[in-house]
């Protein structure tokens, strides 16, 4: 099997609202650019990746030269064809290569006719459990605000009936500690059987972190995720404090893991198989994890079902893979895949049974969100469409006033 084309087409998919983060907000909509790989074969394999526009569809076209008559099955060759890690001093392509590699294991999949569990070592379960992924939300129409405790809670209730959720994530950062610190309680009191995680994306100092994390000692937690910037802060904070301690920001690569063995500063690392680099470092990552008695889980960078699939097969493969994975998945209107959103049935979505990937394209969609991209263009991830001016700084004291109602945000 040869390479004989990659082409690449950013899409729009509506959110039911805008979530609120500590860097800003998604407006309303992910921007994801889809990327489909040919081969002689005629088989097309798929990618996906974060972001998008002329620049990434016209990055994925630069990597023809470099790959093309590539066979998918060399996947080691092709890291170092497109990321050899000095080259990649002058051209970080981490997430270029790891779309390229989502779409080469999708292609050796159908080629053998086999799913891509299959060729990442064997599934040890069939179905992938989820946490709820719960945010700040601004309201949109036919979805009303979440700001307050109460309304957190109505939200989680409603989550936890439509998926069968058993584990919470709360994504704070937004509004003052001690404001989420009481909502986080609020889940606790109303959920007091479930498990629960805090995660203020890295915006907290170390000593509110502290505080933060000596306040949710006594109840029904995961862990806390990523509440203060970097492995010393991580490290900071964990001496401190009777909490597990996970991220996503500060191990998300195999010299950072390196660190992180021989000075624990995370006890969870959460692998994304973007940020990563593809879905078999990942596999690698949960290897050396395992070895270290490091706790494993599945991070959720914003997907469509591509890269949904990839972390279905991924969470497929883990023997140690002991917590819920994250995915914004349940926030989105549709999907660009044939057959629309997959399910949740008990807090799970069932691994795909077909074929490499098992998803396919829905060519309608896909020309309507590429359509709605055109129409609407992207968002700056890093601001908030409700407070014009402000950005966030790491760490963080200017946070959002939790007593203020939000306007319907501009998309
Ligand atoms: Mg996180």
């Amino acid at each position: 099997m040869k390479i004989v084309d990659i082409r690449a087409t950013t899409v729009a998919v509506p959110l039911e609202a805008p979530l609120r983060h500590s860097n800003g907000a998604h407006w309303g909509r992910f921007i994801r650019t889809i990327v489909e790989v040919e081969a002689d074969n005629g088989l097309i394999g798929l990618g996906e990746m974060g972001g998008g526009g002329e620049s990434a569809e016209s990055a994925f076209r630069a990597l023809m030269p470099y790959l093309k008559d590539h066979d998918p099955f060399q996947l080691e060759s092709l890291r170092f064809k497109i990321a050899n890690p000095t080259a990649s001093l002058y051209n970080n392509r981490t997430q270029l290569l790891a779309a390229i590699e989502f779409a080469c294991v999708d292609l050796i999949g159908q080629h053998l006719g086999v799913p891509a569990s299959d060729l990442l070592g064997g599934r040890v379960r069939d179905a992938v459990p989820f946490a709820s992924y719960l945010f700040f939300r601004y309201a949109a129409p036919g979805h009303a605000e979440i700001r307050t405790p109460d309304q957190l809670v109505a939200h989680t209730a409603e989550l936890k009936a439509a998926h069968g959720f058993s584990v919470h994530k709360l994504k704070g950062g937004v509004f003052p500690p001690d404001y989420e610190l009481e909502c986080y309680r609020a889940l606790a009191e109303a959920f007091p059987d479930d498990r629960l995680r805090y995660d203020p994306n890295a915006v907290l100092s170390v000593g509110e972190g502290l505080r933060f994390g000596r306040a949710i000692e006594g109840l029904n937690n995961d862990y806390l995720e990523d509440p203060v910037w970097g492995l010393e802060g991580l490290r900071a904070v964990r001496e401190q404090v009777r909490v597990p301690l996970a991220t996503n920001t500060v191990v998300v690569n195999f010299e950072q893991l390196a660190s992180n063995v021989l000075r624990r500063a995370a006890d969870v690392v959460l692998l994304d198989t973007t940020f990563w680099g593809g879905i078999r470092p990942c596999v690698k990552a949960a290897g050396v994890c395992e070895t270290f008695q490091i706790g494993v889980a599945v991070h959720s960078s914003g997907e469509l079902g591509i890269q949904l699939a990839t972390m279905l097969h991924l969470g497929a493969v883990l023997p140690n893979l002991t917590y819920s994975a994250d995915a914004h998945y349940h926030q989105l209107r549709d999907d660009v895949i044939d057959g629309g959103k997959m399910a949740y049935s008990e807090g799970a979505i069932a691994v795909p049974d077909g074929p490499g990937l098992g998803v396919r394209l829905d060519r309608e969609r896909v020309a309507e969100y590429a359509e709605l991209y055109r129409e609407m263009g992207g968002y700056p991830y890093d601001r908030d469409p409700g407070r014009p001016g402000w950005y966030a700084t790491v760490p963080n004291a200017r946070f959002a006033d939790p007593t203020v109602s939000s306007v319907e945000a501009a998309p």
